[in-house]
Parts: structure tokens; sequence; C-alpha cells
């Protein structure tokens, strides 16, 4: 099966640096901050990638590299055999970003209060003088609205509905590809899954790849075909769905499980995760997850550990088995 996107070797530094604070404090004039880590992972066409962490994993930057919103610092993102980061032809990286869209967590921050419907979801077709004559309708009609509310304003709709509207423009390019990050997270329970199975059938019907990105194991669940763990910018395990929810290896990746509410809602008491996430400014030797891990030994504060296949899974853990 080839992959539709191939992520590389992907890091991101930024640079956190207060000078008026370092004159004051005197400390070291630099200081940089490693959200994303050497991060490599493959999506086939067609299917939904999850990456999955905690606030602070580095899963939004990873979002916004694949969309253009943030360059990596190195590594490589490729998107049909072209790489977004080096593709010195223009045009290229054009087409090739034509077909990647995002949808936000917060479907009222990214809709424009002052504008109509209407002119918010063809608007992307509009910036390249496209034809949008009754577009805006027919993709209302196409996640479950209707087409005669194109006239509205967002306010008048539910945070639902404008979770809708912002799957709608990103429908109106036809995209291949959809990043979404945590787009249900800001929503009702109740409302969540319908967003949910509406993305699915989009899927189905546009043939669409997802990114998907969250926090949330039981939205990964029920969305993902594989799944990626990211632990401090570093991707500590990926597994086909099912495999990682029957057989985690990575002990962060059982930890996460450990606290997450059972999907059913019934059965075992939730464990609160336990210790604070370091510092990225300051990551932990060796492996980052070393000071919260149950099972360290003395190498693991010491030597990194590389990705290794066992079985279907990928996995960055030296005790791994
Ligand atoms: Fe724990 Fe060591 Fe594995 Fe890291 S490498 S997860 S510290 S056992
Ligand atoms: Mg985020």
């Amino acid at each position: 099966m080839s992959a539709l996107i191939k992520v590389a070797h992907l890091t991101r530094v930024f640079d956190v640096s207060k000078p008026w604070l370092n004159r004051v404090i005197e400390r070291s004039p630099k200081a940089l901050l490693t959200a994303v880590s050497d991060v490599s992972f493959e999506i086939p066409e067609k299917s939904v990638y999850a990456l999955v962490g905690e606030s602070g994993s580095g899963k939004s930057t990873i979002g916004k590299i694949m969309v253009g919103l943030v360059p990596p610092s190195s590594g490589s993102v490729e998107v049909q055999g072209v790489d977004l980061a080096t593709e010195k032809d223009a045009a290229k990286v054009e087409a090739v970003r034509a077909e990647i869209q995002m949808i936000f967590q917060d479907p009222y921050a990214s809709l424009n209060p002052r504008w109509r419907v209407r002119d918010i979801i063809a608007e992307p077709v509009a910036v390249k003088g496209g034809d949008t004559t009754g577009l805006a309708e027919k993709l209302l009609e196409q996640v479950g609205l209707s087409g005669k509310d194109a006239g509205k304003y967002p306010h008048e709709f539910s945070g639902g509905q404008r979770q809708r509207i912002c799957i709608a423009r990103a429908l109106a390019s036809e995209p291949k590809i959809i990043v979404c990050d945590e787009p249900t997270s800001a929503l009702d329970v109740s409302v969540q899954a319908q967003v949910l199975n509406l993305m699915t059938d989009l899927r189905e019907e546009f043939g669409l790849t997802y990114l998907f990105i969250s926090h949330d194991l039981t939205v990964v669940q029920h969305m993902a075909d594989i799944i990626g763990v990211l632990y401090l910018g570093r991707l500590v395990e990926e597994a086909p769905r099912d495999v990682l929810f029957s057989d985690p290896k990575h002990p962060y990746t059982k930890m996460l499980f450990a606290a997450a509410p059972r999907m059913d809602g019934f059965g075992r008491e939730v464990e609160p995760p336990k210790g604070e996430i370091p510092d990225a400014i300051n990551p932990p030797s060796g492996c980052a997850y070393h000071p919260r891990c149950p099972i360290a030994v003395a190498r693991c504060s010491t030597e990194r550990p590389e990705m290794r296949r066992i079985g279907q899974t990928r996995v960055a853990c030296h005790l791994a088995e």
C-alpha cells in the first residue's frame, strides 16, 4: 500500500527566549523548545491516522506543519511525492497544498462572525476565482444542514452546526487530505458522536484521508485506522488501532489507557495520569519518559530509544517486547 503522506525525521524547534527577562534575571539568552523531535510516520491513502498525546506533546504543531502554517526546522513532509519543506517549484507546492485542508478545535473562533455562512463556505473557491454558484447550499446539505440557511451568520447556529460549517468550508476546495485538530473537543458529548459520524461518512463518500489530532482515546478508537502516540514531541508508539488497544507496548501508552474512561462507561476506576509532563525546554535525557516510567532502568536516562518494529507495532522503548 503506497503512502499518500510520508513524514520523515520531522523536527520543529521554537525560540522561546524572552530577551527582556534575560536582562533582568541574567539567564542564558537562548531558550529553545523542541516541540517536535525526529518524528517519522506514513499515512496510507484514504485512511485515518490519529496522533494522540497530552497537551504539549507536539501534535498540533505537526498538524500546523502539514498545512503550512508552521515551517519545519528539519525533516520532510512528502505529500503525493512532493516534499513540502524543500520543493523549489512553488506551483507544485501550491498544487499539493490545495489538496490539504484543516479543521480546528473551536468552530466559533475559526468562522468570521461578520460574514454570511454562504461566503464563509465559498471563500476558498472564490479566492481562486472559481464558480461558487450554489456551492455553499450544496455543501451545507452534504454536512447535514439546510441549504436554506446559507444567508445566516455563524452566531445563529449551535456549536455542532458551526463545526459542520467548518467541515463544509474545508470540503469546498475538494481536498484529498483533512487535518483535524481536536475537531470535537469543544462540543457537547451528545453532539461529538454526530460530528464524528459525519466525518466518517464524508471520508467514505469523498475518499478522504485524515490526520486526526486528539487527546481523547475514546474519539480516536472511534475514528482511527492507525494510531501514533506522542510524548514530548517524540513518537513513542504506532500501531493499527486494534493492535494498539489490545496490546499497547510502550509504558506511556499503557498509562494513557489506564487514565482513560472506558468506552462503555462501566468498569474500572479511572486512574489520573501519573506525574507532570516535564519542561520541553529542558527535556529529560535518554528516554524522555524515564522520570515518569514505572519500569525504567539505568540506560533509560542516558540512551534515547530508537523506534523498533515488533509485529505490526513500532515502539521506542528499550524494554518493549
Ligand atoms: Fe520506560 Fe525505559 Fe522504555 Fe523509556 S525506554 S519507556 S524509561 S522502559
Ligand atoms: Mg493542541
